[in-house]
């Protein structure tokens, strides 16, 4: 029985070891999200800033050409100035020759200021097109060493499963069956018993019990939570899991 109890526990540990794994292999991918997510926002920063840049160019291409027809019908206003024969015709040439004037230099001097800006625009926009390849490398690199990583994680899953399934080819049927069914419904089917206390579900066993398991003759359920239970001093012993000098206690 102690056998079956040990192949048991093998078992268990392989299946949390199969399963860590794949939970790793699973949730890897996901870690570049907040890095996508980044690069995704600077994109649409950068497309908004270019459709406006774009936008402030063909404003900048129509006020142009009125420019350039304002500069027609100025010609045209002077030739009628030039022509004008009485003062009221010379008043309504001269007035118009001031007026087209007057919107010319309105427009070129809006035209200046726009212009300005959007050459500050276009290198804010080169500025940042940089910042934008930085992300997106560095997302490159980061998917190919994730890439890596994922294969080294998979081949370390089959190695597992095969392990796993090793365990499970050790332990007797009968076992196995009462096993999954525990894992099933309790998340884990074996529970090492601590001073008399089940460590699946904290319930203190019965003495009579513990006394039986410390025989180890028999595989034991626990009354309250029906897992398999054994006494944990008697498969294992303590784990130097607290550091190489943990258990050497010093003689001197
Ligand atoms: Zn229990």
């Amino acid at each position: 029985m102690r056998d079956q109890l040990v192949f048991l526990l093998q078992l268990q540990q392989s299946d949390v070891k199969v399963r860590e794994l794949e939970t790793a292999a699973n949730q890897l991918p996901a870690r570049l999200d907040p890095l996508r997510r980044d690069l995704a926002k600077l994109q649409t920063m950068l497309d908004a800033e270019r459709a406006k840049l774009a936008e402030t160019e063909s404003w900048r291409k129509a006020q142009q050409d009125m420019i350039d027809k304002d500069r027609e019908l100025l010609k045209a206003a002077q030739s009628k100035l030039q022509a004008s024969k009485n003062s009221k015709d010379f008043g309504a040439a001269s007035r118009e020759v001031e007026n087209r004037r007057k919107s010319i230099s309105d427009r070129e001097a809006e035209l200046k200021k726009v212009v300005e800006a959007s050459a500050s625009s276009t290198a804010q926009m080169q500025t940042r097109d940089k910042d934008v390849e930085g992300v997106r490398t560095e997302l490159t690199n980061s998917e190919d060493a994730q890439s890596e990583q994922l294969g080294q994680l998979r081949a370390a899953v089959a190695e597992a499963i095969v392990a796993r399934d090793e365990a499970r080819a050790r332990v007797d049927k009968q076992w196995l069956k009462i096993y999954d069914t525990l894992a099933a419904k309790r998340g884990y089917a074996v529970a090492p018993v601590i001073k008399g206390v089940c460590q699946g579900c904290h319930m203190a066993l019965p003495p009579q019990l513990n006394n039986i398991l410390a025989r180890m003759e028999s595989i034991e359920t626990c009354p309250r939570c029906s897992r398999l239970v054994y006494r944990k001093e008697l498969l294992e012993p303590p784990a130097p899991a607290a550091g190489p000098a943990a258990d050497e206690s010093p003689k001197t």
